[in-house]
């Protein structure tokens, strides 16, 4: 049965006449209005707002606020986008009026409080990265690829070698590639083996004196820590290269494993995956980065600096510039702050050790209707296909069809058809705030919808208000402007 919620609009439901509030009349004297605003600017009629009472406003946007899947709301498995619970506490944190009342320019002298936090979460994630160098600007973790990537860029100018070519493996999220490009970089695609980690010869036969940096997600998108980590590393820096971490999946490895340690050169952080903050709809994250000691000099201006007890807003020897205006997306950085207090060192590490338990729970409970072509053991994540279902039942698009079924029983789809070295791929990520009860109730869920037919499941979803949009064009061409009629 369709959602019979009203997806009418505030215009829709207007009715002439309808009042939220009756003001009293004005006492203050006016002239004729032709004499206070030229007649040229007057209009004809006044402007056709919506006429409605107080209840239907509140009843409107109080309804919208429910069309929508959220962590608050439902288990959210989205993989690689690591939804966790947001702590309520970090946002009243974030709230208080010493952060979220302050003046983007007032003098470092009247904002130390929040000076300092900064410059302590700048060492707190140097040193969870093995990586001492931060910057906590860039405003998302694609914009933190690309303000690492324009620092790589500034350090092989200054060694005078234009290094031309970043290589990414053909698992990587798509984001590194487009950094690349953006930051002016030809972009090469290493081949995984058929375990899904990084092929060494592929690498190596691709390994020049023109490449800048290799850009590696680890643990990566299969779920899988790559152990070849280390001789990676070894063989990129053995011809001059960097190695670039995408530190998305930093929630399986959090006080277990430092990038840095492991060979990693820059990073990045998603501090609304891995830190708590609250993500989806676009936004706002922050995407800090951490560099070795020799790529500081490079690093955006300014960072954080501390003198005696003074904090202050410092200049980075040979900065690339800004790339953010101000401190960056502090809210985000300050829930991010709350969280890895709360946790301390321990706790961060309990994060990552029961984010791996819940998703291998998950991967046994359901390989043998969804197999994982990868292994049987993952970290924070696994990715399934769905393809034996196409076999089975001849059924079109079977990760799609499940996608959307699962949301008539009150779950968040996973990610599908992501990565692309997966056929029918559905990603899973269950996080370590879900408990047991949870992920078994999404178990049990999943081998009922692989037992329905057909029909079910080709025109699922069947309970919410829109069913398939045509997803591209809802993306790049949204109907945002409502016409009468
Ligand atoms: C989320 C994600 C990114 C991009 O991060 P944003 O904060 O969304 O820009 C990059 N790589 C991987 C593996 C991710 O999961």
């Amino acid at each position: 049965m369709r959602n019979s919620k009203s997806t009418q609009l505030l215009f829709e439901l207007s009715a002439p006449g309808r009042r939220g509030l009756r003001a009293p009349a004005s006492d203050v004297p006016t002239g004729p209005a032709e004499s206070l605003v030229p007649a040229e600017h007057l209009a004809a009629s006044p402007p056709p707002l919506p006429e409605l009472a107080e209840p239907e406003v509140v009843r409107h946007f109080t309804n919208l606020s429910t069309y929508n899947m959220s962590v608050d709301t439902h288990f959210y498995p989205l993989g690689s986008c690591t939804m966790k619970y947001n702590p309520k506490r970090n946002e009243r944190l974030a709230g208080f009026a010493g952060f979220a009342d302050l003046h983007p320019h007032q003098h470092d002298d009247t904002v130390q409080g929040l000076l300092e936090l900064l410059y302590e979460l700048q060492s707190m994630l140097g040193e969870i990265a093995g990586l001492p160098a931060v910057s906590l600007q860039p405003a998302a973790g694609a914009h933190g690829e690309l303000t690492a990537l324009m620092v790589a860029a500034s350090h092989f100018r200054e060694l005078g070698e234009p290094r031309t070519k970043v290589l990414t493996p053909d698992s990587s999220h798509g984001t590194n590639p487009a950094s690349a490009a953006m930051a002016g970089f030809q972009t090469i695609t290493v081949k995984s083996q058929a375990n899904g980690c990084v092929d060494l010869d592929d690498l190596k036969s691709k390994l020049d004196t023109d490449v800048a940096v290799f850009m590696i997600t680890n643990p990566n998108t299969l779920g899988l820590f790559d152990r070849q980590v280390g001789q990676i590393a070894d063989r990129v820096h053995e011809h001059g290269g960097l190695i670039y971490l995408d530190g998305a999946n930093m929630n399986a490895i959090l006080g277990r494993a430092r990038p840095g340690d492991f060979g990693a050169d820059m990073m990045h952080f998603n501090p609304h995956k891995t830190f708590s903050g609250p993500h989806g709809g676009g936004g706002p994250g922050a995407g800090p980065i951490c560099v070795t000691e020799k790529l500081a000099p490079y690093l955006p201006s300014p960072i954080v600096a501390r003198t005696g007890d003074q904090y202050r807003l410092a200049k980075t020897e040979k900065s690339i510039g800004r790339v953010r205006s101000f401190f960056g997306n502090v809210g985000v950085l300050v829930r991010a702050y709350c969280y890895i207090r709360t946790h301390g060192p321990d706790g961060l590490r309990r994060v990552a050790e029961n984010a791996v338990l819940n998703a291998n729970y998950l991967l046994s409970r359901v390989k043998h209707i969804l197999p994982v072509p990868h292994g049987d053991r993952c970290m924070h994540e696994f990715v399934a296909t769905a393809e034996q279902l196409e076999k089975d039942k001849g059924l079109k698009q079977p990760a799609m069809n499940i996608a959307k079924r699962l949301l008539d029983y009150g779950f968040h789809a996973p990610t599908v058809y992501f990565p692309l070295t997966v056929r029918e791929a559905m990603m899973i990520e269950p996080t370590e705030t879900e408990s047991k009860a949870t992920l078994d109730a999404f178990a049990e869920t999943l081998f009922r919808i692989t037992d329905e037919s057909e029909d079910l499941l080709s025109d699922a979803p069947h309970t919410t208000s829109i069913s398939r949009p045509n997803e591209v064009q809802a993306a790049r061409k949204p109907t945002t402007k409502w016409t009468p009629g």
